[in-house]
């Protein structure tokens, strides 16, 4: 699906998410405005738990923050049982002050700093997904400095290729993440990790890449994992606890993008697991599975006004908005698609228009010929399926300020971020050239 649950038009034709027009939340709160819809969350959240609890007991489900992080979100995802994958020491410290139990935090990464490292470590993150030789030096060094052991899982490159955009590939051999087994790099990892005191290794982890809906690459990944597992228990009699074939499943972008169905997904993912477990006669170790964007993405809707409009006759209309690449660099970073609707009044009437951005780059178009209720200045462009990757992702390009965030829950909204300030952009500046405030 599309739009976040319960998006419908109302009786004057302005779309609706929990009964709350988007064109009343862009007179109150200003645009662009990323709106997100807590049962919508929710109900992925509770989706992935039930499908793969119930495919495969104790299976854990850990949501991938860098697809969107806020402390309204991480409440949520807390509160639905989820755990958390963090990428860098902004992501974890707004782990911690949100409150999220950090246990159920795991830390990643394919060049953790000394200073990430040793906030995981004070902060006593669940487990460290261990990515490079560099990192392990320095785990053994603060492990000893600080006194403390923590759970690692080995981040292994399988060398599976996916239908994805090249940069969204995760696991070639040509990829900056994990070690590869070939030439035997996962497996002098695996001896490191057993030297090093601080450090209990709980099993193997792969990550294959985004925005994938072929099942087949991931069950590929779970049996390389075991193949690898039973290997290093035959060497070093050290046997897997944890399985993880990572995230990176698809969502809808548009209408023709299909949909995956979990069940089925969850359930083929847990054979390949009983499989793997069965054929090196291994005991089942505990599945974890890492949706982001399948967490999120549905859940955001973006909104923009509409302003210049530019007819090239015979070539195309260009509808301007007021916001763009700086918040959603993905259309001109992965050349990706996505629908577009006029989010405050309804005809029947439609025109082929490309919305383009605000910001001075050619390239900043969000969506190309879409066919929309003729816009006029002033209108409310709706964008939907932007809750992943856009605004995690946002920048201040031309010094822009990051959107405000809106979140509608048991049909009443709040705002869940503010809109960034000139004052912000400007809190930075430590020269001594005197600024005024008129
Ligand atoms: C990005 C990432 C994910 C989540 O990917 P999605 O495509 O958002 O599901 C999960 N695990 C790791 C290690 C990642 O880097």
């Amino acid at each position: 699906m599309l739009w976040p649950l319960t998006t419908v038009r109302d009786a004057t034709g302005r779309l609706t998410i929990g009964g709350i027009a988007l064109a009343d939340l862009a007179d109150e709160f200003g645009t662009p405005l990323y709106v997100y819809h807590d049962e919508t969350i929710r109900n992925q959240c509770a989706l992935y738990r039930e499908a793969f609890q119930t495919a495969y007991p104790g299976a854990r489900v850990a949501y991938a923050g860098k697809a969107y992080l806020s402390s309204e979100l991480l409440a949520i995802i807390a509160d639905e049982g989820l755990g958390l994958d963090v990428v860098s020491a902004g992501e974890l410290m707004m782990a911690y002050r949100s409150g999220f139990p950090l246990e159920r935090v795991v830390l990643h990464g394919n060049n953790k700093t000394p200073e990430e490292l040793r906030l995981a470590l004070e902060l006593g993150v669940g487990e460290i997904i261990v990515d490079n030789f560099y990192e392990l030096d320095l785990l053994d060094e603060l492990t000893r400095e600080l006194g403390r052991s923590v759970d690692v899982l080995l981040r292994v490159n399988p060398n599976i290729d996916v239908h994805t955009h090249d940069y969204r590939k995760t696991a070639i051999v040509d990829s900056k993440f994990g070690l590869l087994i070939e030439p035997g790099f996962a497996r002098q990892a695996v001896e490191r990790i057993l030297e090093i005191p601080g450090l209990r290794l709980r099993g193997y982890h792969a990550h294959i890449g985004s925005q994938i809906f072929e099942i087949e690459p991931f069950l590929t990944s779970i049996s390389t994992l075991f193949a690898f597992a039973a290997d290093m228990y035959e060497r070093y009699d050290v046997k897997p606890a944890q399985i993880s074939p990572g995230g990176g499943f698809g969502i809808q972008y548009q209408k023709s993008d299909p949909e995956v169905e979990l069940g089925t997904f969850a359930a083929q993912v847990s054979d390949a697991m009983r499989k793997g477990a069965e054929e090196y006669d291994l005991a089942p170790p505990q599945l974890t599975i890492e949706p982001g964007r399948t967490i999120v993405g549905q859940a955001g809707v973006a909104l923009y006004r509409v302003g210049a409009i530019k007819d090239i006759p015979g070539v195309r209309r260009y509808v301007s908005v007021d916001g763009g690449m700086a918040d959603n660099i993905r259309p001109a970073l992965y050349g990706a698609k996505y629908e577009a609707e006029i989010a405050n009044r309804d005809s029947v009437e439609r025109a082929t228009v490309t919305i383009a951005g605000k910001f001075c780059e050619s390239g900043d178009v969000l969506v190309r010929d879409v066919a929309l209720v003729p816009p006029e200045p002033g209108d409310l462009v709706a964008i939907p399926a932007a809750g992943a990757y856009c605004l995690a992702m946002a920048s201040n390009y031309n010094l822009a300020l990051k959107p405000a965030v809106v979140m509608i829950s048991g049909g009443s909204a709040r705002l869940i971020q503010r809109r960034e300030t000139y004052d912000d952009l400007l809190a930075r500046e430590v020269g001594t050239v005197a600024r005024s405030t008129n």
